[in-house]
């Protein structure tokens, strides 16, 4: 029988109803006898991390996280995490930097309702999530909900509340399951030696751009954080509004040191630069780096594994374009 460590963060999935709204409080033992079927798939042995609801998630449990998975990778086949499903992406990109090219199957979970509700969601992504930790297709780091096997660094939770809460942006899904079934289209890379981390920067920021938007505010960011990440409009570039106030910051700060991490807040299909001159005016500066197809989540989270190794800015640049788990599609050097 293969062997599985399930890791608890908290969540939906362990939250009890309290006065104040869902908290979570189940211990991952706790959630495995709702579901005794897990018991015929495998062995389990379970920890508790921490347990919190999402929101509260910050770099340094992604740190303990990956911690737990390097201390207990040689003893398991896989590894199951429970977590909360608020960002759950952001933890799955995360992960996906600081343990690079696993050959073992790290599988991210969670569910929209708790596991005692007569209507949850929780036992099937359980279920699920152990089928997958399993397989002896998959490998690395997967979000799997709702029957719907997501690479890490795709991932984004697009539905607040029904089940179908996660897509993948940009890459098609590793596989899908159906009545607990794997069809795996996309097999894992299970030939490498893992590649721990154990640095992230938390010198990163990131603005979402909105029209008329105070250039003041992307000053107070560059002043304070060694790189930020610009969520601009559509395929990408920055508003001039008469004054060029954020060209201006842009050019003032990144002579300074600081990194420009140029992304879209348009889902799907990534920046390009080029097209327009908002855009291609930046192209031309070494330090502001463009993101491409990459998820949002995954180049804020890259840039804090790359400035925890990093400043030199050929070196940002290169590890930025380099893709890691399969992130970016559209390298540029
Ligand atoms: N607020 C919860 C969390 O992210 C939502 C969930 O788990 O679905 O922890």
């Amino acid at each position: 029988m293969k062997k599985v460590l399930m890791i608890g963060t908290g969540g939906t999935i362990a939250s009890e109803m309290t006065p104040e709204g869902l908290t979570p409080g189940l211990s991952p033992e706790r959630l495995l006898q709702f579901v005794p079927a897990i018991s015929e798939l495998c062995d389990v042995d379970c920890v508790s991390v921490f347990s919190e609801d999402s929101t509260n998630i910050t770099p340094a449990h992604w740190m303990r996280l990956a911690k737990v998975l390097r201390e207990g990778y040689e003893r398991y086949d896989g590894f199951v995490v429970s977590h909360g499903t608020d960002t759950m992406a952001y933890t799955a990109a995360a992960l996906s930097y600081l343990v690079q090219d696993s050959r073992k199957p790290i599988v991210f979970t969670g569910a929209q309702k708790p596991i005692y509700f007569d209507s949850t969601d929780s036992k099937t992504n359980l279920t699920d999530a152990f089928v997958c930790a399993c397989s002896e297709k998959l490998a690395g780091v997967s979000i799997v909900f709702n029957g719907r096997v997501i690479l890490g660094t795709r991932a984004r939770k697009t539905c607040s509340k029904s089940f179908a809460a996660f897509s993948s942006i940009n890459y098609p899904d590793l596989a899908t399951l159906q009545d607990h079934r794997l069809l795996c289209y996309i097999p894992g890379d299970r030939s490498g030696e893992p590649r721990f981390f154990d640095r992230l920067s938390t010198d990163v920021a990131l603005l979402k751009l909105a029209p008329g938007m105070d250039a003041e505010l992307l000053r107070f960011l560059l002043e304070r954080k060694s790189a930020v990440v610009i969520e601009c409009f559509g395929v990408g570039g920055l508003p001039s509004y008469g004054d060029n106030a954020f060209f201006d910051l842009v050019e003032e700060y990144t002579a300074k040191g600081r990194f420009v991490v140029m992304t879209t807040q348009v889902q799907n299909e990534g920046s390009d630069l080029s097209v327009y001159s908002v855009g291609h005016r930046l192209k031309a500066n070494r330090r502001v780096l463009e993101a491409y197809d990459m998820t949002t989540e995954a180049a804020y989270t890259k840039m804090m594994w790359i400035l925890g190794q990093t400043r030199v800015p050929e070196a940002v640049q290169e590890l930025f374009y380099t893709p890691v788990a399969h992130d970016i599609l559209h390298p540029e050097v």
